[in-house]
């Protein structure tokens, strides 16, 4: 990239906001996810970018992008880099937009149950503001203490309480966004709006390609009055599902539902597994007589479906150890390639699907695990989050093993009528994999989309949509 850029944006924004040196460019990269770290440990990771700009308010950012869409520079916002799909991978053409650095608290409304954050905020930091204040926004990815809340809603998230609080789209309320012209929209802050198109639903899960989100407002909730935990054993994934389905079709929804197969469960609750049972464990969380009847009910229907009362402790030590990962490095020395694959399928269909990929991966040469929990529950379905770690007999064939997995889920998950992902998103690494989920005609309306929003393709542009 030419030094006449740099120099503009430091002019732009001002030179302290605009870094060039080795240990920031370094640092901002890529994101976290496994071929990423993979590529690093090979000595074949990504780039550095041309330079980091840490925009401090909204004027900034239009400043950037301005000079950016000018220029026809490439321009990747990165909010705190926790991303798993390769979406953040630089070149030395990059220009990286790190939002990190705009994460205020604007303003927390009482009256009304609304927050309004800068999209850089850490997502513990967002949680934390309100829960000073009796609140909280019901969003607790297991990264919410490395990701931020403009990346939440950029790839769509979805957090460990979703089956009651919602996913990321259902507690967004409105949004700040800089188009890639460098207008301002701004969606209005309603409970509800029968005015078009709903705008959020464009940024959530654009992944950086289609604006820049600087400002969040989420609707919030009191925190609940009492907490309670309920475990049951299901002799197999199926009756486990069944389970579920009932619980929450019945109109129950304990925020947390999370249904571990036979091996997650002898590997993650060793000291709580019986035989070869499934484990499914809960969370209830509301008022106390709700709580309470839900807990009676979901009883009920275990016995009903013949699935044993497990041991509530497993819940307790889950809640206490959910946010603790070792970082990928920890396998892919030992040659061991790894990841997970989250996806969602409705009731009739998810159980084929758990079989198949299971099975499919286990024919992959140096298989030590593959494996599947749920963690989302809904009326109509349900998602599952495969893991699989394979021992590759040459290092440098791990990417090919990885993307051999990937490629097996992927497959599974399409010819039984799944959905590719739940919620991490596309990225480079299930990019061509799109046609298959929204089909030709959807890939072409994004294309065009893309297009006219941003003609110069300077938005994160080699990611979410297929090439031509
Ligand atoms: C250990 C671990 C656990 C995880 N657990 C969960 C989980 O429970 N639930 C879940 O949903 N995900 C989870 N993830 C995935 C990841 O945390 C989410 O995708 C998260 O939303 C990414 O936020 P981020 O700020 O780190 O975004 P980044 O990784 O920085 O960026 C992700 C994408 O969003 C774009 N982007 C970021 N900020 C903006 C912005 N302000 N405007 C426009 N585009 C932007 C980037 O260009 C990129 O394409 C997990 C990841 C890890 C590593």
């Amino acid at each position: 990239m030419s030094t006449e850029i740099i120099e503009k944006l430091k002019r732009a924004v001002g030179p302290e906001k605009v870094k060039t040196d080795e240990a920031t460019l370094n640092e901002r990269r890529r994101d976290w996810s496994v071929t990423n770290a993979l590529a690093d440990m090979q000595g074949r990771g990504a780039p550095n970018p041309a330079c980091v700009v840490n925009p401090k308010k909204t004027e900034d950012v239009v400043n950037v992008v301005k000079i950016c869409n000018e220029n026809k520079a490439l321009l990747v916002p990165f909010g705190l880099g926790s991303g798993c799909m390769k979406a953040i991978h630089t070149t030395p053409e990059t220009v990286l937009l790190d939002m990190s650095s705009m994460k205020r608290v604007r303003k927390i409304d009482k009256k009304n149950l609304i927050a309004t954050f800068e999209a850089g905020i850490r997502g513990a930091d967002a949680e934390n503001a309100v829960a000073k204040e009796g609140m909280m926004i019901g969003h607790y990815p297991q990264s919410i203490d490395v990701s931020s809340v403009g990346g939440w809603v950029a790839t769509r998230a979805s957090g460990q309480f979703s089956s009651a609080y919602g996913s990321i789209e259902d507690v967004v309320m409105a949004l700040e966004v800089v188009l890639p012209n460098g207008e301002v929209l701004e969606t209005r802050l309603t409970p509800r709006a029968a005015a078009g198109p709903d705008l959020n639903y464009l940024f959530l899960g654009s992944e950086g390609t289609l604006g820049i989100i600087t400002t969040v407002m989420f609707s919030l909730r009191w925190k609940a009055e009492k907490r309670e935990y309920t475990a049951f054993y299901a002799p197999n994934m199926e009756q486990g599902f069944e389970l579920q389905r009932y619980i929450i079709q019945s109109g129950w929804t304990p925020p947390v539902m999370r249904q571990y197969d036979t091996s997650e469960t002898k590997r993650i609750f060793e000291a709580h597994a019986r035989g070869d049972d499934c484990l499914l464990i809960m969370v209830h969380e509301g008022p106390k007589g709700r709580v309470e009847a839900e807990i009676k009910e979901c009883q009920e229907i275990a016995k009903d479906l013949k699935c044993d009362p497990a041991p509530t402790e497993a819940v307790a030590e889950w809640l206490e150890n959910r946010n603790n990962v070792h970082p990928w490095e920890t396998w892919l020395e030992q040659d061991i390639i790894l990841d997970t694959i989250e996806m969602a399928a409705t009731w009739d269909k998810i159980g084929p699907i758990y079989r198949n990929a299971v099975a499919s991966l286990n024919k992959v040469d140096g298989m030590l695990n593959a494996t599947a929990h749920s963690s989302h529950c809904y009326r109509s379905g349900i998602n599952l989050y495969f893991t699989f770690a394979a021992k590759a007999s040459d290092p440098l064939k791990m990417e090919e093993i990885y993307y051999d997995c990937w490629n097996r889920v992927m497959e599974a998950i399409i010819e039984g009528g799944g959905g590719i992902s739940h919620h991490h998103g596309i990225g480079r690494v299930r990019r061509d994999y799109m046609p298959a989920e929204i089909g030709e005609s959807g890939v072409n309306l994004l294309r065009k989309l893309k297009k006219i929003l941003d003609p110069n393709n300077i938005l994160n542009p080699d990611i979410l949509i297929p090439h031509e």
